[in-house]
């Protein structure tokens, strides 16, 4: 099984560069780049959970059939002690729903924030499995591979940015301004109009505090009258006032999201 993981990642991190050159000629490929490191995040994160404890990637462990899902996978990880830091967590939670959510970017996948997205977690997935596993991922990989991953790797080292005011992350401020255009949220087959930053207290739901707004939101730098980023876990959901991060609504992702 431990053979079986790495060796998988191995494949789906093939395919994702594979499809990173393709992205070259043809700019559609890079959701499928994104599809495909997602996959290799998951596989090496359960990787990881093996090392610790072969039990850990069943989701559960009285009956060993079906592995953990990524989300769950994460948890567990930081919960033995190995730590993810925050914006790595968006970037793959960013992903998560992108991939979930894929078919509806067939037409207007903003291919720009994608490339982002796609480069952050590949650095991670570089950065993670040198720390935990005291080798370079690429090192496993034939030359053509190697070769594609070593431009990204040079290419797209993150770099911290200025953006009204706030340092944030390269990739951030697109995803911030895209975001901007996405007015109405599909929430179990409604459009609602999504909740501004400053405006929670507007939803008339009891449950949520009343403390001041910061003039900043705290996880996506959105400013008060400006809309969340992608994945905010400040966002509150017009159906239900829950976090709209984790609320049970069914969320259809919009284009532009
Ligand atoms: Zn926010
Ligand atoms: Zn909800």
């Amino acid at each position: 099984m431990r053979l079986t993981l790495i060796e998988n990642a191995l494949d789906s991190l093939r395919e994702a560069l594979d499809k990173v050159a393709l992205a070259q000629i043809d700019a559609r490929a890079w959701k499928f780049a994104v599809l495909n490191v997602v996959h290799t995040v998951e596989l090496v994160i359960k990787y990881r959970l093996q090392k610790e404890h072969p039990l850990l990637v069943w989701a559960d462990v009285d009956r060993p059939k079906q592995t953990v899902s990524l989300q769950v996978a994460l948890e567990r990880l930081q919960r033995v002690g190995v730590t993810i830091d925050a914006a790595d967590q968006d970037a793959i939670r960013a992903a998560i729903h992108w991939r979930n959510n894929i078919t509806h970017y067939e037409t207007e996948f903003l291919l720009a924030e994608v490339q982002a997205n796609f480069l952050v977690i590949f650095e991670f997935l570089d950065t993670f499995y040198k720390r935990e596993f005291g080798e370079d991922l690429t090192s496993h990989l034939d030359g053509n591979h190697a070769s594609i991953a070593a431009g990204l790797i040079a290419d797209f080292r993150r770099v911290d940015v200025t953006f009204q005011g706030r340092p944030m992350r390269r990739s951030w401020p697109a995803q911030l301004l895209a975001a901007q255009r996405v007015l109405e949220l599909m929430l179990d087959g409604v459009l609602y109009k999504r909740i501004r930053h400053g405006d929670e207290l507007e939803s008339g739901d009891e449950a949520i505090p009343r403390y001041p707004t910061p003039d900043t939101c705290h996880d996506c730098e959105a400013r008060v009258g400006d809309l969340h980023g992608p994945g905010c876990d400040s966002e509150r959901c017009p159906r239900c006032s829950g976090q709209l991060l984790s609320c049970a609504c069914n969320f259809e992702a919009p284009a532009n999201w």
